[in-house]
């Protein structure tokens, strides 16, 4: 599967936070990598349940596909066997908030999951939401300063620019060969890389 990043364009389109298609046999996912990690991550699942489940009957019910792909990437994230080891009875914000950080996945996230295996009552699950509302965490959770989520890099693109850069290949050598220019080469692979090895 092939990532590359969305930042840019991202801005230009408001609420786009990915986009997955395939290349004859070669998957793309474009994501805009700006985004918060917790939400990185489940868009990144998110476009590997399109992938997955809708190559061969493509999008044609929109609806249906988008909720296809949200409850992949829940399952994905999120696996209820070892959502239920986790070890928490009773959950509450500042329960669900002690999760993130071993889960990566946000608060909000947690509790639809938990919802769904039946590890949360609806009423706690109801109670869990008002509190986020309360928050006003409900349009974006903050980041954890005391445990940050790393980011998420690709370690096959980290692998391939260390590797031209160990051989003498230049990053402007690198987008003469992709025919692309400098900036759109570094705006697809910005937030993917870490700066050393991009630069
Ligand atoms: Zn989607």
């Amino acid at each position: 599967m092939r990532v590359f990043s969305l930042a840019r364009l991202a801005n230009q389109w408001v609420g786009l936070d990915g986009l997955s298609f395939w290349h004859g046999i070669t998957p793309i996912v474009l994501v805009d990598t700006a985004m918060p990690t917790s939400r990185l991550r489940m868009s990144l699942a998110h476009e590997l349940g399109h992938l997955v489940l809708h190559k061969a009957h493509g999008l044609a019910d929109r609806r249906v596909s988008e909720h296809e792909a949200a409850k992949f990437a829940a399952a994905f994230l999120l696996p209820s066997d070892s959502l239920s080891t986790c070890g928490i009875r009773t959950y509450n914000v500042d329960a669900l908030v002690q999760l993130r950080a071993v889960w990566g996945a946000s608060v909000a996230a947690l509790a639809r999951r938990l919802y769904e295996v039946r590890m949360l009552s609806e009423w706690n699950y109801r109670q869990v939401f008002i509190q986020l509302s309360i928050l006003g965490w409900r349009k974006g959770e903050p980041e954890d300063t005391e445990r940050p989520l790393p980011s998420e890099m690709s370690v096959l693109l980290r692998k391939v620019f260390t590797t031209l850069r160990t051989e003498g290949t230049t990053h402007p050598a690198v987008a003469e060969a992709l025919n692309l220019n400098i900036d759109d080469l570094d705006a697809l692979l910005v937030g993917l890389l870490p700066t050393a090895v991009s630069v």
